[in-house]
Formats: C-alpha cells, sequence, structure tokens
C-alpha cells in the first residue's frame, strides 16, 4: 500500500555540527512523505511529488504540523518507569534505595509483562520508536519488553541484566547461569523481526571478573549482537574501579581488557573519561549514550559532547528512565543543551535533532535502516504539532525560521507535542 503523508518535513542527513552546517538537513515547508510498505519511497516538495502520484495513493494531511524521523532513545531501563522521579541520593545509593527494589518486583513475570506493556505505550506517546533498553537480570523481563516491542513492531533491543556482585541476593546471577540465560536469549530473539539481543553487564562494579570475561567470550561469539552497559556515570564509582583494576590504565580499558569495547557496544554516560579513552572508543567503533537529565538528577557530571565528537565517537541521546527524569526525547535534547551551555559549548536544535535520530542510529549501527528519510529506510517517524500547549503554539508561531520554531519546539515540547508516531508506515495499535 502506497501512503503520502503531507506536513513541514525535516531531517538530517549528517551530524550538522556546533555551526549548525544547512548541508546536513533537509527541509521541505510544504512536503510529501511517500511510504510503501513500510518504507520510505521519497520525501521532498508536495508540489513536486503530489503530480506523480498514483491516483490510488493514500493521503493524509499533516498540513501545519512538522515530521521528523522518529526518536532513537540509546539507553534506559523499562523496570525502572515506576521509581522515575525519587528523591535524593547519587548514582551507589540511589541504585540501592530505589533502582534494585523495583528490579526485584520482576521477579513476577505478569509484572514483567504489564510494566513493559506501559513502558513501550509511553515510548510510542513520546514519539520513541526505537529503544536500547536494560532488563532486570530476570530472563523474563528480555522476554516481556520484546513481547510488547514486537506486538507494536517496534524496532527494539534489549537485554536481560548480568550482574554477580555488588547487589541484593535476589537480583543476583552467577557468571555460568547468566551467561548461559543470555545465550538463548540471543537465539530466541536476536534477529527475530525487528528485534535486537544486547549483552548487557550492569557496570564493572556489579560484575565479577569472571563474569565480565564470560560476557566477552560471548559477544565475540555473536559479533552482530549488542552490548549495552555503564560508564564513568560517577566520580565515586570511577574511583572504585580504579581500586578493584589498579593494573587498568583506565574504566575503559577494563571493559576493552574483557572484549567488551568494540561496534555495537554503547556506553551510557561516559562523563569522566580521557581523550585518550575518546580516541579508542571512537576508533573500536563503541558509541556513547548523552543521557543529560539523567546526569544532572543524580548529580553525575556533565558530557563533553565537543569532545566525543571531536574525537570520533559516536553518541545519541539516551533518557535513562529511571535515573533520567522524562521519556520524552525533546525534553532530554533540552537538558542536553543546558548541559553544554554550562561547558561553553552550544547546540544548535538541528544537531539535537541529529543526536535524537540520525545520531543515535549510527550509534546502534542502525542508520542503514532508520535515522532518516532517504528511500528505502522503514517509516518510522513522528508527527509533531507544536500547538500542543497554548504556549509553544504562540512561540512557534512566531518563529522565523526552521530552526528557531524547532528550538523552541524543543524547549518547550514534550508529549503533549506529538500528534502521532508512526512505526513502519502505521500507527501501532494498543494492547
Ligand atoms: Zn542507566
Amino acid at each position: 500500500m502506497r501512503q503520502a503523508f503531507r506536513s513541514s518535513i525535516l531531517h538530517c542527513l549528517s551530524d550538522p555540527g556546533e555551526a549548525a552546517n544547512s548541508s546536513a538537513i533537509e527541509y521541505f515547508e510544504d512536503g510529501l512523505l511517500v511510504v510503501e510498505d513500510g518504507h520510505v519511497l521519497q520525501a521532498g516538495d508536495a508540489a513536486v511529488l503530489l503530480p506523480q502520484l498514483p491516483a490510488e495513493t493514500r493521503a493524509i494531511d499533516y498540513r501545519g504540523k512538522l515530521i521528523v524521523p522518529g526518536f532513537v532513545d540509546c539507553h534506559v531501563h523499562f523496570p525502572q518507569l515506576d521509581i522515575i522521579a525519587s528523591y535524593g541520593e547519587q548514582l551507589l545509593d540511589w541504585l540501592h534505595r530505589y533502582a534494585y527494589p523495583a528490579e526485584a518486583r520482576f521477579a513476577d513475570p505478569d509484572y514483567a509483562r504489564e510494566v513493559a506493556n506501559v513502558f513501550v505505550e509511553q515510548l510510542l506517546v513520546n514519539g520513541t520508536t526505537t529503544a536500547l533498553v536494560f532488563g532486570t537480570v530476570h530472563p523474563h523481563s528480555a522476554d516481556a519488553i520484546f513481547e510488547a516491542a514486537a506486538a507494536r513492531d517496534m524496532r527494539l533491543i534489549a537485554g536481560k541484566v548480568l550482574m554477580d556482585c555488588n547487589c541484593p541476593a535476589g537480583l543476583r546471577d552467577e557468571a555460568a547461569g547468566g551467561i548461559a540465560e543470555s545465550r538463548a536469549l540471543i537465539e530466541r530473539w536476536h534477529g527475530k523481526g525487528r528485534l535486537g539481543y544486547a549483552i548487557t553487564p550492569r557496570f564493572a562494579l556489579t560484575s565479577t571478573p569472571s563474569q565480565l570475561e564470560a560476557a566477552g567470550q560471548l559477544a565475540a561469539e555473536y559479533p552482530d549482537v549488542w552490548v549495552h552497559t555503564h560508564l564513568a556515570e560517577n566520580r565515586d564509582e570511577v574511583d572504585e574501579i580504579a581500586r578493584r583494576y589498579p593494573e587498568r590504565s583506565s574504566y575503559l580499558d577494563v571493559y576493552d581488557h574483557f572484549g567488551l569495547l568494540r561496534e555495537r557496544s554503547v556506553f551510557a554516560h561516559c562523563l569522566h573519561m580521557s581523550d585518550s579513552d575518546r580516541s579508542s572508543m571512537a576508533a573500536r567503533g563503541g558509541a556513547a549514550a548523552f543521557c543529560p537529565t539523567s546526569n544532572l538528577f543524580l548529580g553525575s557530571g556533565l558530557f563533553d559532547l565537543s569532545a566525543m565528537r571531536a574525537a570520533g565517537v559516536r553518541c545519541g541521546l539516551g533518557t535513562d528512565v529511571g535515573g533520567g527524569t522524562s521519556l520524552s526525547l525533546l525534553r532530554t535534547a533540552s537538558e542536553a543543551y543546558k548541559v553544554l551551555h554550562l561547558q561553553e559549548h552550544t547546540l544548535p536544535a538541528t544537531r539535537a535533532l541529529y543526536l535524537a535520530t540520525l545520531g543515535a542510529a549510527e550509534a546502534l549501527y542502525l542508520d542503514d535502516r532508520i535515522g532518516n528519510f532517504l528511500p528505502g529506510k522503514e517509516a518510522d517517524f513522528v508527527v509533531l504539532d507544536a500547538s500542543g500547549s497554548d504556549l509553544a503554539g504562540r512561540r512557534v508561531a512566531a518563529a522565523g525560521t526552521v530552526d528557531e520554531a524547532l528550538f523552541a519546539m524543543i524547549m518547550l515540547g514534550d508529549d503533549r507535542h506529538v500528534s502521532a508516531t508512526y512505526v513502519r508506515g502505521r500507527q501501532p495499535l494498543s494492547g
């Protein structure tokens, strides 16, 4: 079936950078996005494309709104949905006080399924069509999130957590058992439809060296699966890693030593690291998830996007709920702008869009499938509507350029401004 969506259309062809390079984007004020069988046929000016459409094309009119590619969340914990916005602690205390008790409830598979469905619906409400997701230590947590995504035809990557030390007994696996469970989940889910598996050691303090080593061996066995973990989020955490691994040159070097730094490795946070770490991350094809709402909320630190991109590291935005405070990539991009301001850098609106779409797709090695509207890409997209709130509607109406309008939309926007979310050309049904 061929469909044509008429609206303003904006997408990125590459990273606009700090200078907001306009050749990195394409904008069609009165645009048409033509979709067939869930894939993009073409995006362009309506005046040019409309006369060429076959008569049976189904036309959907979104004029007055803005279509952008579906948002991609590079780091989020679905089991922490119900502890979002929990008061008061930095990372290591916060994990024990809030995150671990919440994750312990996932021993109940029915509860895991219920939260997974709510979580996936919340992603779509916020315009997020792809996410890289932490489960809990329970293998059925991964089953639950994959089932919820598959029911809506979403492109989603997830994994069961590996965690065999420094955590409550009920959330602890053991090195060999956790790896066997991960292997079974890879065989069950990886490459099934739009789903992908991520080997997911929580972070280097909650896995023994033998578990990290086994995780690296599993990654070597399955080169096309993802690796998903946390890196250098909090100073106390970094200090503890240095005490535990005095023979390693850095936190990143610990992961590298165990075979966990490679293409399709995604590291959340990456706040406290050196230029030589950034260079080796870039050279090895690892990627960073920039999680500004979480970094501010937990008082963790400021992500240095300029240094990361200068080193050539792939970067995308992550919400990191429940340490993060919103599932909205618009709100996340708004906080990213402020984090960069504090470091005397800036984040043009088009670069923020890049980090939430094409940049994130590059970080996940999915840019051949999603991230913009080049012909043949999967037709995942969001219809943004400034009039979702009176103030944003007024502000965007007064904007003189698309950059100004997009910037205002990012600063003021949230799920109220997502008019519709499409996954492979269709609006997924609830349930
Ligand atoms: Zn996280």
